[in-house]
């Protein structure tokens, strides 16, 4: 049996701070109402600084999937063409669902672990230059890699292309600065870093994005994003009936993501990469993205002769500790730590001393606590501690 008190350590879902459960739990309210339409004003309103941007943000009853299908059908017409990058399995999504709307897709395919170069947008562009769009992750959780938004962003900006990004594990965790950048539509979802329950889709787009938008007639009816702007811009409330419960609980966790203040958020999660980071290496583990390693999800590689999906099985069965193996080649492979949302540092050391633990059961040889010295010591260096 494993322990009473859980973790949930995983790229997402993440856990819920007990203030945003307690207010999810309220009674419902109606959503044609003063009432709701003040929530719904309201977590719009807080969540433009987590995307850095002054445009509208919306909000979708979806998972972030959705999120992100309502940035292609809003934005592209069947028979135009778009690029994107394939560095994982978020990226290789975006061309899925750009297939699934007769969009020409031609892939920028990535190594796993591997940041995309801007050169190789650039030479896409130059080489399908009737692409309207490039479509990336900011952080491509699969890899846990970062993908240079702000570079990419300043090859499509000069261009008549949009730039479309996944920032599911990125919105909350680290900086965007979508308007300053100049992304023109920037997606989320509510299970990773916003500290709630999945159920919620959020997206924003730049003017350049809407008058693009303005013009795309691709058929769609629930993520019809002019209807929803309609709707929630003007007359504050959203097309069809929202998930009131969790806009309630968005607004207690925005609210404790605005107390705790930005740059205090973004320095944690920086801190707890960081120390999860040191940890692995102090294990002699390697990690699968060293060069863009994403400051919410470390990719840590099994050693060799080690089943990844039992070293997470075991954490997760006998410790009470969730995290998250890889997907497709890296199956067995790799052993994915989330830190994003509500996590304390102190948490990353419960990471690495069940990985120790389990590691050291399945045969691997180390000095025990070498792992969670390497943490204890980035913990107490830091002057945010
Ligand atoms: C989790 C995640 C998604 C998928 O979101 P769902 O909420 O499962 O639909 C997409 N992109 C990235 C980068 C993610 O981390």
């Amino acid at each position: 049996m494993p322990p009473i008190k859980k973790y949930l350590l995983t790229p997402g879902p993440t856990e819920v701070p007990p203030e945003v459960l307690l207010e999810i739990a309220k009674p419902v309210i109606h959503h044609r109402t003063p009432e709701f339409s003040a929530e719904l004003d309201r977590a719009r309103q807080a969540l433009k600084p987590l995307f850095g941007t002054r445009e509208e943000v919306l909000i979708l009853n979806s998972s972030g999937t959705g999120a992100m299908e309502a940035a292609v059908c809003n934005l592209l017409a069947p028979g135009e063409e778009a690029i994107f990058v394939n560095g994982g399995k978020f990226g290789e999504r975006w061309g899925k669902i750009l297939n699934a709307y007769g969009i020409v897709a031609h892939e920028i395919k990535v190594e796993w672990g591997h940041p995309v170069e801007p050169e190789m947008v650039e030479q896409f562009l130059a080489r399908y230059p009737r692409s309207q769009a490039v479509f990336v992750q900011a952080s491509e959780t699969s890899t846990t890699a970062v993908h240079p938004v702000e570079t990419i962003a300043e090859i499509t900006r000069r261009r008549d292309v949009l730039l479309v990004v996944d920032g599911i594990t990125s919105v909350g965790v680290f900086e965007q600065k979508m308007d300053e950048w100049g992304v023109d539509a920037l997606v989320t979802g509510s299970q990773k870093a916003l500290m709630l329950p999945p159920g919620l889709g959020f997206i924003a787009l730049s003017e350049r994005a809407w008058r693009k938008a303005a013009q795309i007639s691709t058929p769609k009816f629930y993520f019809d994003l002019k209807r929803e702007l309609k709707a929630q811009r003007d007359e504050h409330t959203t097309a069809y009936t929202p998930a009131v419960s969790l806009i309630r609980g968005l607004n207690k966790s925005l609210e404790l993501i605005h107390r705790e203040t930005l740059p205090a958020v973004f320095g944690r999660h920086r801190l707890m990469a960081e120390a999860v980071r040191a940890g692995a290496r102090a294990l002699g583990l390697e990690l699968l993205a060293a060069r863009a390693p994403a400051p919410g999800v470390t990719g840590i590689l099994a050693p060799q002769g080690i089943d990844g999906t039992k070293v997470v099985r075991m954490m997760r069965d006998e410790m009470g500790v969730s995290v998250q193996g890889g997907q497709d080649h890296m199956k067995g492979k790799l052993i994915r730590i989330g830190h994003m949302g509500y996590v304390s540092p102190f948490e990353m050391l419960v990471a690495i001393s069940a990985l120790e633990i389990v590691l050291s059961r399945l045969g691997y040889r180390f000095p025990s606590g070498v792992g969670v010295a390497a943490v204890q010591n980035v913990l107490a260096r830091s002057a945010s501690i």
